[in-house]
């Protein structure tokens, strides 16, 4: 084995950050270029999720990278330390050998962008942070099992990401097992018809921690429950963790069956809310640095008052500031964040109103509380006021339905779609409705 000249490295990355910027994150850095020999160039990682990352998504650009940094035409591997002490140099194979016992679904790779360092803790999410972390040290033992929820963005699955990681870091040998509720479900169906229940089984009852996220999607799945229940009850029993996200609590999950719901309830229960101010000029500048940006206390601010009520805008933003930057070949400021973003905040006529502002403004109208609005309650004087914030947020918005219904207390894009229709029809009979309406609407557009 040779190390690479440095120099080599350093003009890769140089070659990286020029061309292809979306992909390049700080810990680059940390790579190191080893074994040149044989027309293969080696590049060593530490962490397996930065390893599937480079993998799935860096492999082209980095041949391009290395090829002209060396003048010369090689092919990458990327491995971890592991793989190169491990295996005897001349057996080291391509990268895909990567033995860290994680299984997860071909969609649902982890990104190595959800760890626990990028990942800011506030007010509104401290709980939550706290008990991953927990349960991330200690599996089986802190708190089984764990439910996080929260509206839509809000970080569910960054935080259950973290976990895995951590977790994998503590403990290499640890059976990780990360899916979506949905591609759960899907195997399950699958070994269902290939008459393969057993083995499915089999396999789950071996990880030492199992994570599914979004577990709300198992409201419309009634008799797939059943197997889920036998596999959350075989893992809890044998002292293994289970970490569960979803966009409601337990008990406001419809449709699920009653002993479900009290299982996800008896260990740990933990909320999200919406970020405050502060907390979202943290994320900005999170975001930032993970790819190596330095952004003036000014820009975040601008970018953490636009983009206020889902924080996943926030990556589209950086990467376009990003780009104009290296376009114009200089620091990032105001005036050029404004050229780089402003449009976006003003392609819905002249608005920029949030979800936020309607929710607020809806609330104070009906004299209602917010959690009441965004309550499970039926009652019409809550109902109706609901469905009209649902109405504005999609007429004034450019959040899709599914967005607006997790902002209004984790509901599912039917129940918007319906709220939608109905205030539409009645607005043309009712015409206290339709000044009602009028009236919130002249109120909003003043604010924006
Ligand atoms: P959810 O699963 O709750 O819908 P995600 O975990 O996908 O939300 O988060 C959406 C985006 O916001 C991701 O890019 C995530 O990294 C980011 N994000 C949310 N909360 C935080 C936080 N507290 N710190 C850093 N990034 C965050
Ligand atoms: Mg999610």
């Amino acid at each position: 084995m040779a190390m690479v000249d440095s120099t080599v490295m350093r003009s890769v990355l140089e070659h990286l950050w020029d061309s292809y910027p979306s992909i390049c994150r700080h810990w680059f850095n940390d790579i190191e270029a080893v074994d040149m020999d044989g027309g293969t160039i080696r590049f060593l990682v530490h962490e397996p999720v930065q390893l599937r990352y480079l993998q799935r998504s860096c492999t082209e650009p980095f041949t391009d990278a290395t090829q002209s940094a060396t003048g010369r035409l090689l092919g990458v591997e990327f491995i971890t330390p592991d793989q190169l002490s491990s295996i005897p140099k001349d057996e080291v194979v391509s990268g895909a050998t990567s033995r860290a016992s994680i299984d997860l679904d071909g969609e649902m790779l982890l990104s190595p962008d959800y760890s626990f360092d990028s990942f800011v803790v506030g007010p509104d999410n401290r709980l939550a942070h706290a008990a991953a972390l927990a349960v991330a040290q200690q599996p089986g033992r802190a708190y089984n099992p764990f439910f996080v929820h929260g509206g839509v963005g809000l970080g569910k699955t960054h935080l259950l990401q973290a976990i895995c990681q951590q977790a994998m870091r503590n403990d290499p040998g640890m059976r990780i097992y990360y899916t979506s509720c949905n591609a759960f479900m899907n195997q399950f169906l699958d070994a269902v018809q290939g008459g393969e229940m057993n083995s499915f089984r089999h396999r789950f009852r071996n990880y030492d921690l199992l994570v599914v996220d979004d577990i709300h999607d198992l409201s419309n799945r009634g008799p797939s429950q059943e197997e889920f229940f036998h596999t959350f009850n075989t893992l809890y029993q044998g002292g293994r963790q289970v970490v569960l996200s979803s966009d409601a609590p337990p008990n406001e999950i419809p449709d699920l069956e009653e002993r479900l719901t009290s299982r996800f309830g008896c260990g740990l229960v933990a909320n999200i809310e919406r970020p405050c101010y502060e907390t979202r000029v943290a994320i900005v500048k999170s975001k930032a640095a993970l790819r190596s940006l330095q952004l003036p206390d000014d820009v975040a601010g601008y970018i953490a008052a636009r983009i206020d009520t889902n924080i996943r805008e926030i990556e589209g933003a950086i990467t376009k500031i990003q780009t104009v930057a290296m376009l114009d070949g200089a620091e990032v400021d105001l005036a050029m964040t404004k050229r780089a973003i402003g449009e976006q905040f003003r392609s819905n006529g002249s608005t920029q109103l949030t979800i936020q502002d309607i929710l607020d403004t809806v609330s104070g109208y009906y004299g209602l509380k917010l959690t009441e609005l965004l309550s499970k309650r039926r009652h019409k004087s809550v109902s109706l006021p609901r469905q009209i914030g649902m109405y504005l947020a999609r007429k004034h918005t450019r959040f899709s339905l599914g967005e607006i219904g997790g902002y209004f207390g984790g509901r599912d894009h039917t129940t918007v779609m319906h709220a939608i229709k109905s205030i539409d029809g009645k607005r043309t009979g009712d015409d206290r409705l339709d000044q009602d309406i009028a009236q919130l609407e002249s109120v909003l557009l003043e604010q924006s």
